[in-house]
Protein backbone atom coordinates (compact mmCIF):
# COMPACT_ATOMS: atom_id res chain seq x y z
CA UNK A 1 0.00 0.00 0.00
CA UNK A 2 1.66 3.43 -0.92
CA UNK A 3 2.13 6.08 1.86
CA UNK A 4 2.84 9.26 0.82
CA UNK A 5 5.11 9.92 4.28
CA UNK A 6 8.00 9.20 2.78
CA UNK A 7 10.41 11.30 0.24
CA UNK A 8 9.15 9.30 -3.14
CA UNK A 9 12.38 8.26 -4.00
CA UNK A 10 13.04 6.52 -0.55
CA UNK A 11 10.24 5.07 -0.57
CA UNK A 12 10.01 3.38 -4.35
CA UNK A 13 13.33 1.87 -3.28
CA UNK A 14 12.14 0.54 -0.58
CA UNK A 15 9.20 -0.94 -1.84
CA UNK A 16 11.20 -2.36 -5.21
CA UNK A 17 13.50 -3.62 -1.61
CA UNK A 18 10.29 -4.96 0.37
CA UNK A 19 8.81 -6.99 -2.97
CA UNK A 20 11.85 -7.97 -4.96
CA UNK A 21 14.53 -8.74 -2.09
CA UNK A 22 12.71 -9.07 1.34
CA UNK A 23 9.51 -11.08 0.08
CA UNK A 24 11.79 -13.40 -1.73
CA UNK A 25 13.86 -14.47 1.38
CA UNK A 26 11.25 -13.83 4.45
CA UNK A 27 10.45 -17.85 4.32
CA UNK A 28 14.37 -18.68 4.34
CA UNK A 29 15.41 -15.92 6.44
CA UNK A 30 12.63 -17.44 8.90
CA UNK A 31 13.15 -21.24 7.96
CA UNK A 32 16.84 -20.84 9.13
CA UNK A 33 16.90 -17.93 11.49
CA UNK A 34 19.05 -16.37 9.92
CA UNK A 35 20.17 -12.81 9.35
CA UNK A 36 18.30 -11.06 6.04
CA UNK A 37 21.65 -10.61 4.33
CA UNK A 38 20.38 -9.71 0.82
CA UNK A 39 17.69 -7.13 2.38
CA UNK A 40 20.21 -5.26 4.32
CA UNK A 41 22.55 -5.53 1.15
CA UNK A 42 20.11 -4.15 -0.45
CA UNK A 43 19.17 -1.25 2.04
CA UNK A 44 22.70 -0.30 2.25
CA UNK A 45 22.93 0.35 -1.60
CA UNK A 46 19.81 2.35 -1.40
CA UNK A 47 21.35 4.31 1.32
CA UNK A 48 18.60 3.65 3.26
CA UNK A 49 20.59 3.30 6.64
CA UNK A 50 21.36 6.71 6.95
CA UNK A 51 18.00 7.94 6.38
CA UNK A 52 17.61 9.68 9.57
CA UNK A 53 20.75 11.77 9.61
CA UNK A 54 20.58 15.04 8.49
CA UNK A 55 21.78 16.28 4.67
CA UNK A 56 24.69 17.82 6.68
CA UNK A 57 26.25 14.42 7.43
CA UNK A 58 25.31 13.05 4.00
CA UNK A 59 21.66 11.47 4.98
CA UNK A 60 18.61 12.39 3.98
CA UNK A 61 17.10 14.13 6.73
CA UNK A 62 13.88 11.73 7.10
CA UNK A 63 11.44 12.76 10.04
CA UNK A 64 9.59 10.32 12.45
CA UNK A 65 6.87 10.12 10.07
CA UNK A 66 8.73 8.96 7.16
CA UNK A 67 11.24 6.82 9.02
CA UNK A 68 8.21 4.84 10.46
CA UNK A 69 6.83 4.75 6.57
CA UNK A 70 9.72 3.14 5.47
CA UNK A 71 9.80 0.63 7.97
CA UNK A 72 6.00 -0.35 7.89
CA UNK A 73 6.49 -1.01 4.26
CA UNK A 74 9.65 -2.95 4.65
CA UNK A 75 7.38 -5.46 7.32
CA UNK A 76 5.01 -6.17 5.45
CA UNK A 77 7.65 -8.45 3.52
CA UNK A 78 9.85 -9.59 6.26
CA UNK A 79 9.38 -8.33 10.12
CA UNK A 80 12.62 -9.87 10.76
CA UNK A 81 14.31 -7.25 8.12
CA UNK A 82 11.82 -4.55 8.97
CA UNK A 83 13.07 -5.10 12.99
CA UNK A 84 16.84 -4.72 12.23
CA UNK A 85 16.05 -1.37 10.51
CA UNK A 86 14.12 -0.17 13.00
CA UNK A 87 16.48 -0.66 15.64
CA UNK A 88 19.30 0.37 13.71
CA UNK A 89 17.45 3.72 13.30
CA UNK A 90 16.53 3.90 16.84
CA UNK A 91 20.15 3.56 17.12
CA UNK A 92 20.91 6.69 14.95
CA UNK A 93 18.34 8.61 16.40
CA UNK A 94 20.20 8.36 19.94
CA UNK A 95 23.53 9.53 18.37
CA UNK A 96 22.48 11.83 16.19
CA UNK A 97 20.20 13.81 18.88
CA UNK A 98 22.60 13.60 21.51
CA UNK A 99 26.25 13.52 20.23
CA UNK A 100 26.81 16.83 21.73
CA UNK A 101 28.82 18.17 19.18
CA UNK A 102 31.91 15.57 20.21
CA UNK A 103 34.26 15.59 17.61
CA UNK A 104 34.48 11.95 17.48
CA UNK A 105 31.05 11.26 17.94
CA UNK A 106 30.22 13.59 14.79
CA UNK A 107 33.61 12.13 12.64
CA UNK A 108 31.62 8.44 13.30
CA UNK A 109 27.99 9.88 12.20
CA UNK A 110 29.77 10.99 8.79
CA UNK A 111 31.63 7.44 8.46
CA UNK A 112 28.51 5.94 9.16
CA UNK A 113 26.53 7.44 6.24
CA UNK A 114 29.63 7.39 4.00
CA UNK A 115 29.27 3.71 4.69
CA UNK A 116 25.88 2.25 5.77
CA UNK A 117 26.91 1.05 8.70
CA UNK A 118 24.49 -0.77 10.55
CA UNK A 119 24.34 -0.06 14.15
CA UNK A 120 22.65 -2.75 16.67
CA UNK A 121 21.84 -2.32 20.63
CA UNK A 122 22.42 -3.57 23.76
CA UNK A 123 20.15 -2.70 26.61
CA UNK A 124 19.11 -6.28 28.12
CA UNK A 125 21.32 -7.67 30.67
CA UNK A 126 21.92 -11.11 32.88
CA UNK A 127 20.29 -9.69 36.20
CA UNK A 128 18.01 -6.23 35.46
CA UNK A 129 15.24 -8.81 34.63
CA UNK A 130 13.77 -6.74 31.51
CA UNK A 131 14.15 -3.67 33.18
CA UNK A 132 15.80 -1.15 30.72
CA UNK A 133 16.39 1.46 32.74
CA UNK A 134 19.11 -0.04 34.97
CA UNK A 135 22.35 -1.70 34.45
CA UNK A 136 25.00 -4.10 36.63
CA UNK A 137 27.82 -3.49 34.47
CA UNK A 138 29.44 -0.09 34.66
CA UNK A 139 32.24 1.61 32.38
CA UNK A 140 35.79 1.46 33.74
CA UNK A 141 37.75 4.58 32.79
CA UNK A 142 41.27 4.92 32.28
CA UNK A 143 41.84 8.99 31.93
CA UNK A 144 45.45 8.43 31.94
CA UNK A 145 45.13 6.92 28.17
CA UNK A 146 41.40 8.70 27.50
CA UNK A 147 40.33 4.89 26.76
CA UNK A 148 37.19 2.77 28.68
CA UNK A 149 36.69 -1.20 29.22
CA UNK A 150 33.15 -2.42 29.39
CA UNK A 151 32.02 -6.35 29.89
CA UNK A 152 28.37 -7.14 29.59
CA UNK A 153 26.28 -10.00 29.57
CA UNK A 154 23.40 -9.24 27.63
CA UNK A 155 19.95 -11.57 27.09
CA UNK A 156 18.84 -10.99 23.77
CA UNK A 157 20.68 -8.73 21.85
CA UNK A 158 19.55 -8.85 17.86
CA UNK A 159 21.82 -8.77 15.02
CA UNK A 160 24.88 -8.30 17.03
CA UNK A 161 27.24 -10.15 15.22
CA UNK A 162 26.19 -8.35 11.80
CA UNK A 163 26.59 -5.35 13.51
CA UNK A 164 29.37 -2.95 12.64
CA UNK A 165 28.93 -0.85 15.98
CA UNK A 166 26.62 -1.18 19.02
CA UNK A 167 25.28 1.30 21.57
CA UNK A 168 25.27 0.04 25.18
CA UNK A 169 23.54 1.12 28.39
CA UNK A 170 25.71 0.77 31.28
CA UNK A 171 26.15 1.93 34.90
CA UNK A 172 28.24 5.19 34.79
CA UNK A 173 30.94 4.05 36.89
CA UNK A 174 31.70 1.27 39.11
CA UNK A 175 30.09 3.40 42.40
CA UNK A 176 27.42 4.46 40.27
CA UNK A 177 24.02 3.95 41.14
CA UNK A 178 22.13 1.07 38.85
CA UNK A 179 19.78 3.52 37.14
CA UNK A 180 22.78 6.06 36.78
CA UNK A 181 22.84 4.73 33.22
CA UNK A 182 24.83 5.91 30.36
CA UNK A 183 24.77 4.91 26.67
CA UNK A 184 28.29 3.70 25.06
CA UNK A 185 29.39 3.86 21.25
CA UNK A 186 31.33 0.69 20.51
CA UNK A 187 32.82 -0.34 17.33
CA UNK A 188 32.90 -3.66 15.74
CA UNK A 189 36.94 -3.62 15.96
CA UNK A 190 36.75 -2.66 19.58
CA UNK A 191 34.78 -5.76 21.02
CA UNK A 192 34.37 -9.44 21.35
CA UNK A 193 31.13 -11.67 21.56
CA UNK A 194 30.82 -14.66 23.32
CA UNK A 195 27.47 -16.15 22.49
CA UNK A 196 25.86 -17.51 25.33
CA UNK A 197 22.01 -19.20 24.49
CA UNK A 198 20.44 -19.55 21.20
CA UNK A 199 17.93 -17.88 19.36
CA UNK A 200 15.49 -20.95 18.25
CA UNK A 201 12.20 -18.57 18.50
CA UNK A 202 8.38 -18.68 17.39
CA UNK A 203 9.00 -15.63 15.33
CA UNK A 204 11.30 -12.96 14.71
CA UNK A 205 14.19 -15.49 14.35
CA UNK A 206 16.41 -13.38 11.41
CA UNK A 207 16.46 -10.94 14.07
CA UNK A 208 19.37 -13.81 15.32
CA UNK A 209 19.07 -12.52 18.92
CA UNK A 210 21.03 -14.81 21.41
CA UNK A 211 22.65 -13.92 24.24
CA UNK A 212 26.12 -12.72 24.62
CA UNK A 213 28.99 -12.21 26.71
CA UNK A 214 30.16 -8.85 25.21
CA UNK A 215 33.88 -7.18 26.19
CA UNK A 216 34.88 -3.82 24.61
CA UNK A 217 36.59 -1.20 24.44
CA UNK A 218 36.82 2.17 23.44
CA UNK A 219 37.96 6.22 23.51
CA UNK A 220 36.20 8.10 26.36
CA UNK A 221 34.55 10.25 23.92
CA UNK A 222 32.44 7.22 22.88
CA UNK A 223 30.62 7.73 25.77
CA UNK A 224 27.74 9.97 25.32
CA UNK A 225 27.82 13.39 27.66
CA UNK A 226 24.11 13.53 28.21
CA UNK A 227 22.61 10.59 31.02
CA UNK A 228 21.04 7.44 29.30
CA UNK A 229 17.69 8.81 31.57
CA UNK A 230 17.36 11.71 28.90
CA UNK A 231 18.22 9.89 25.75
CA UNK A 232 15.87 7.11 26.94
CA UNK A 233 12.87 9.83 27.44
CA UNK A 234 13.57 12.04 24.25
CA UNK A 235 14.91 9.77 21.69
CA UNK A 236 14.60 5.71 22.38
CA UNK A 237 11.20 5.29 23.22
CA UNK A 238 9.60 7.57 21.37
CA UNK A 239 11.65 6.62 18.08
CA UNK A 240 11.24 2.82 19.45
CA UNK A 241 7.68 3.25 20.69
CA UNK A 242 6.35 4.90 17.00
CA UNK A 243 8.51 2.91 14.91
CA UNK A 244 7.65 -0.68 16.32
CA UNK A 245 3.92 0.04 15.81
CA UNK A 246 4.22 0.97 12.47
CA UNK A 247 6.32 -2.20 12.06
CA UNK A 248 3.81 -4.06 13.56
CA UNK A 249 0.83 -2.17 11.14
CA UNK A 250 3.24 -3.46 8.15
CA UNK A 251 2.89 -7.02 9.95
CA UNK A 252 -0.73 -6.69 10.26
CA UNK A 253 -0.89 -5.36 6.72
CA UNK A 254 1.16 -7.90 5.18
CA UNK A 255 -1.56 -10.73 6.59
CA UNK A 256 -4.72 -8.24 5.52
CA UNK A 257 -3.04 -8.06 2.32
CA UNK A 258 -3.54 -12.05 1.94
CA UNK A 259 -7.09 -11.99 3.26
CA UNK A 260 -7.44 -9.62 0.96
CA UNK A 261 -6.13 -11.83 -2.09
CA UNK A 262 -7.97 -14.46 -1.05
CA UNK A 263 -11.46 -12.64 -1.05
CA UNK A 264 -10.97 -11.57 -4.49
CA UNK A 265 -9.83 -15.13 -4.89
CA UNK A 266 -13.28 -16.40 -3.83
CA UNK A 267 -15.12 -13.75 -5.82
CA UNK A 268 -13.54 -14.33 -9.21
CA UNK A 269 -15.02 -18.51 -8.66
CA UNK A 270 -18.29 -16.49 -8.38
CA UNK A 271 -18.93 -13.34 -10.49
CA UNK A 272 -21.55 -11.46 -9.38
CA UNK A 273 -21.93 -12.18 -5.71
CA UNK A 274 -19.91 -10.81 -2.91
CA UNK A 275 -18.10 -13.60 -0.79
CA UNK A 276 -19.60 -14.03 2.84
CA UNK A 277 -15.91 -13.49 3.77
CA UNK A 278 -15.35 -9.83 2.18
CA UNK A 279 -17.59 -8.31 5.17
CA UNK A 280 -14.93 -9.77 7.57
CA UNK A 281 -12.22 -8.38 5.14
CA UNK A 282 -14.14 -5.00 5.49
CA UNK A 283 -14.32 -4.87 9.34
CA UNK A 284 -10.73 -5.88 9.48
CA UNK A 285 -10.13 -2.61 7.08
CA UNK A 286 -11.28 -0.63 9.79
CA UNK A 287 -8.64 -2.21 12.85
CA UNK A 288 -5.81 -1.88 10.46
CA UNK A 289 -6.52 1.89 9.47
CA UNK A 290 -6.92 2.59 13.32
CA UNK A 291 -3.87 1.04 13.92
CA UNK A 292 -2.04 3.02 11.20
CA UNK A 293 -3.51 6.06 11.99
CA UNK A 294 -2.39 5.62 16.06
CA UNK A 295 1.37 5.87 15.13
CA UNK A 296 0.87 8.31 12.27
CA UNK A 297 -0.63 10.70 14.79
CA UNK A 298 2.12 10.44 17.43
CA UNK A 299 4.82 10.41 14.32
CA UNK A 300 3.42 13.77 13.55
CA UNK A 301 3.15 15.37 16.84
CA UNK A 302 6.72 13.96 17.52
CA UNK A 303 7.66 15.56 14.35
CA UNK A 304 5.89 18.73 15.36
CA UNK A 305 7.98 19.06 18.76
CA UNK A 306 10.82 18.58 16.97
CA UNK A 307 10.16 21.62 14.09
CA UNK A 308 9.06 24.07 16.89
CA UNK A 309 12.14 23.00 19.21
CA UNK A 310 9.44 21.93 21.88
CA UNK A 311 10.75 18.18 22.26
CA UNK A 312 13.32 18.18 24.87
CA UNK A 313 10.49 19.63 27.24
CA UNK A 314 7.48 18.03 25.57
CA UNK A 315 8.93 14.21 25.91
CA UNK A 316 10.50 14.77 29.50
CA UNK A 317 7.01 14.70 31.06
CA UNK A 318 4.09 12.12 31.80
CA UNK A 319 1.54 13.38 29.12
CA UNK A 320 4.12 11.75 26.38
CA UNK A 321 5.21 9.28 28.10
CA UNK A 322 1.70 7.67 28.69
CA UNK A 323 0.77 8.16 25.06
CA UNK A 324 3.66 6.74 24.13
CA UNK A 325 3.56 3.73 26.22
CA UNK A 326 0.05 3.71 25.65
CA UNK A 327 0.76 3.44 21.57
CA UNK A 328 2.88 0.69 22.35
CA UNK A 329 0.79 -1.32 24.31
CA UNK A 330 -2.08 -1.16 21.83
CA UNK A 331 -0.81 -1.88 18.95
CA UNK A 332 1.59 -4.93 20.28
CA UNK A 333 -1.51 -5.89 20.95
CA UNK A 334 -3.85 -5.37 18.23
CA UNK A 335 -0.88 -6.94 15.79
CA UNK A 336 -1.82 -10.45 16.26
CA UNK A 337 -5.57 -9.96 16.76
CA UNK A 338 -5.47 -8.60 12.66
CA UNK A 339 -3.52 -11.66 11.69
CA UNK A 340 -5.95 -14.01 13.73
CA UNK A 341 -8.47 -12.25 12.21
CA UNK A 342 -6.73 -12.72 8.69
CA UNK A 343 -6.26 -16.10 9.50
CA UNK A 344 -9.89 -16.68 9.89
CA UNK A 345 -10.73 -15.02 6.49
CA UNK A 346 -8.50 -17.10 4.13
CA UNK A 347 -9.26 -20.25 6.26
CA UNK A 348 -7.02 -23.43 6.43
CA UNK A 349 -5.00 -21.92 3.59
CA UNK A 350 -4.09 -19.29 5.89
CA UNK A 351 -2.84 -22.31 8.36
CA UNK A 352 -0.90 -24.16 5.97
CA UNK A 353 2.90 -23.48 6.31
CA UNK A 354 3.68 -23.66 2.37
CA UNK A 355 0.64 -21.53 0.42
CA UNK A 356 0.71 -17.74 -1.10
CA UNK A 357 -1.78 -17.02 1.52
CA UNK A 358 -0.25 -18.58 4.95
CA UNK A 359 -0.43 -15.99 7.66
CA UNK A 360 2.10 -18.50 10.06
CA UNK A 361 4.65 -16.40 9.76
CA UNK A 362 2.77 -13.02 10.30
CA UNK A 363 1.05 -15.00 13.30
CA UNK A 364 4.26 -15.89 14.84
CA UNK A 365 6.22 -12.83 14.14
CA UNK A 366 3.34 -10.40 15.80
CA UNK A 367 3.45 -12.62 19.14
CA UNK A 368 6.82 -10.92 19.86
CA UNK A 369 5.18 -7.06 20.06
CA UNK A 370 4.00 -7.44 23.58
CA UNK A 371 7.07 -9.30 25.01
CA UNK A 372 9.57 -6.91 23.70
CA UNK A 373 10.18 -4.56 26.33
CA UNK A 374 6.97 -6.18 28.35
CA UNK A 375 3.28 -5.32 28.36
CA UNK A 376 2.90 -5.27 31.95
CA UNK A 377 6.29 -3.60 33.05
CA UNK A 378 5.06 -0.67 30.86
CA UNK A 379 1.48 -0.73 32.01
CA UNK A 380 2.59 -0.89 35.99
CA UNK A 381 4.66 2.46 34.83
CA UNK A 382 1.42 4.02 33.57
CA UNK A 383 -0.37 3.03 36.70
CA UNK A 384 1.64 5.29 38.97
CA UNK A 385 2.22 7.83 36.38
CA UNK A 386 -1.55 7.80 36.43
CA UNK A 387 -1.69 8.11 40.30
CA UNK A 388 -0.20 11.67 40.15
CA UNK A 389 -1.07 12.84 36.20
CA UNK A 390 -4.06 14.81 35.26
CA UNK A 391 -5.17 14.43 31.91
CA UNK A 392 -5.58 18.36 29.81
C1 LIG B 1 12.44 -9.93 18.99
C2 LIG B 1 13.19 -9.31 20.13
C3 LIG B 1 14.36 -8.63 19.88
C4 LIG B 1 15.07 -8.04 20.91
N1 LIG B 1 16.23 -7.39 20.64
C5 LIG B 1 16.95 -6.84 21.62
C6 LIG B 1 18.16 -6.15 21.34
O1 LIG B 1 18.59 -6.04 20.21
N2 LIG B 1 18.85 -5.63 22.38
C7 LIG B 1 18.40 -5.73 23.67
O2 LIG B 1 19.06 -5.22 24.57
N3 LIG B 1 17.25 -6.38 23.97
C8 LIG B 1 16.53 -6.92 22.98
N4 LIG B 1 15.36 -7.58 23.28
C9 LIG B 1 14.98 -7.71 24.70
C10 LIG B 1 14.05 -6.60 25.19
O3 LIG B 1 14.74 -5.38 25.16
C11 LIG B 1 13.65 -6.87 26.64
O4 LIG B 1 14.76 -6.86 27.47
C12 LIG B 1 13.03 -8.18 26.81
O5 LIG B 1 12.01 -8.36 25.86
C13 LIG B 1 12.47 -8.31 28.23
O6 LIG B 1 12.14 -9.64 28.37
P1 LIG B 1 11.78 -10.42 29.73
O7 LIG B 1 10.49 -11.09 29.45
O8 LIG B 1 12.94 -11.24 30.10
O9 LIG B 1 11.70 -9.37 30.89
P2 LIG B 1 10.59 -8.66 31.79
O10 LIG B 1 10.23 -7.34 31.19
O11 LIG B 1 11.18 -8.62 33.13
O12 LIG B 1 9.35 -9.60 31.83
C14 LIG B 1 9.33 -10.87 32.48
C15 LIG B 1 7.97 -11.17 33.09
O13 LIG B 1 7.79 -10.37 34.24
C16 LIG B 1 6.62 -9.59 34.15
N5 LIG B 1 6.95 -8.25 34.64
C17 LIG B 1 8.15 -7.67 34.62
N6 LIG B 1 8.13 -6.48 35.18
C18 LIG B 1 6.90 -6.25 35.58
C19 LIG B 1 6.27 -5.19 36.24
N7 LIG B 1 6.92 -4.10 36.61
N8 LIG B 1 4.97 -5.32 36.50
C20 LIG B 1 4.28 -6.40 36.15
N9 LIG B 1 4.84 -7.45 35.52
C21 LIG B 1 6.12 -7.39 35.25
C22 LIG B 1 6.26 -9.59 32.66
O14 LIG B 1 4.89 -9.57 32.47
C23 LIG B 1 6.82 -10.89 32.15
O15 LIG B 1 5.86 -11.90 32.32
C24 LIG B 1 14.61 -8.16 22.26
C25 LIG B 1 13.41 -8.83 22.52
C26 LIG B 1 12.70 -9.41 21.48
C27 LIG B 1 11.42 -10.13 21.80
Amino acid sequence: MSDPLSPPPLQDAMKRIASEVAALHAVDVDAQARFPAETLAALRQARLLSAPLPQAFGGAGCDMRQLAALVATLAQACASSAMVLAMHYIQVACLMRHHGDVPALLAFLHELCERQWLLASITSEVGTYGDTRSSVCAVEAAPEIGRFTLQKSATTASYAQHADALLVTARRDASAAASDQVLVLVRQADYSLLQTTAWDTLGMRGTCSPGFEMAASGPLEYVLPVPYADISALSMVPYAHILWSALWSGIGGGAHARAAASVRAQARKTPGSTPPAATALAELTVQLQAMREHWRSLAQAFDALVEQGRDAAALAGMGWSLKLNNLKIASSEQAPKIVHAALQIIGVQGYKNDGPYSVGRHYRDALSASLMVSNDRIAAKNASMLLVFKDD
